[in-house]
């Protein structure tokens, strides 16, 4: 079995309510050792439908930012706080997130990307365990522990967000540029500044 495969759910119903209502467990995409990792709150409609994180439109305005910030989908990675779509696209309840917690925190030991993204409050607020206002921390970066390391989590609003609100543009896209900077991948490194 490779690598990616051991980072999958191929089985669980730890949720007896998601596993019920979805179509299917979906996984994190992309490389096994990418620098950039990208942590949604969970999948919806489109999402559980196609088994992969972050399509449909929300998907769309990632790809933007990302090929703006001289980067493709298939250089990071992407995955979710929950991997089973909640009914209604609800929010994940605690117990859902903490149910599901130990697979995230397997793939992010595994990947031991150099920045993790959280996309939206949910999964800003689930790694970094406190009240988080999205906007006005997008694009800051803390260190917390997770997984047993100390890593660089970097918030950024829901893609989704921009669609609602064009003033969340250019915020989402200045955070994608400033995580693609801090890997060193897409544009103009400023690694020598840290
Ligand atoms: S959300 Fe996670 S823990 Fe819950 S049933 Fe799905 S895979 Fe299992």
């Amino acid at each position: 079995m490779g690598e990616m495969e051991d980072l999958s759910v191929v089985e669980c119903a730890r949720c007896p309510d998601l596993a019920e209502c979805r179509s299917r467990i979906v996984n994190g995409v992309g490389p096994a050792d990418a620098d950039l990792l990208f942590v949604g709150e969970g999948p919806g409609a489109n999402e559980d439908d196609q088994g992969e994180p972050f399509v449909g439109r929300s998907g769309t305005v990632l790809d933007d930012a990302l090929r703006t910030a001289g980067l493709a989908r298939a250089d990071v990675r992407i995955t979710n706080c929950v991997r089973c779509r909640p009914p209604e696209n609800r929010d994940p309840r605690a117990a859902e997130l903490a149910n599901c917690r130990e697979y995230l925190d397997r793939e992010i030991d595994a990947v031991d990307p150099t920045v993790i993204v959280t996309l939206g409050k949910v999964p800003s607020e689930h790694l970094l365990e406190r009240d988080v206002g999205v906007t006005g921390e997008a694009g800051d970066t803390f260190d917390t522990e997770i997984a047993g390391e100390t890593r660089t989590v970097m918030v950024s609003v829901h893609p989704a967000a921009t669609l609602y609100d064009r003033s969340q543009e250019a915020t989402f896209e200045g955070t994608i540029q400033r995580a693609a900077d801090l890997t060193g991948a897409g544009g103009q490194s400023t690694l020598g500044s840290f």
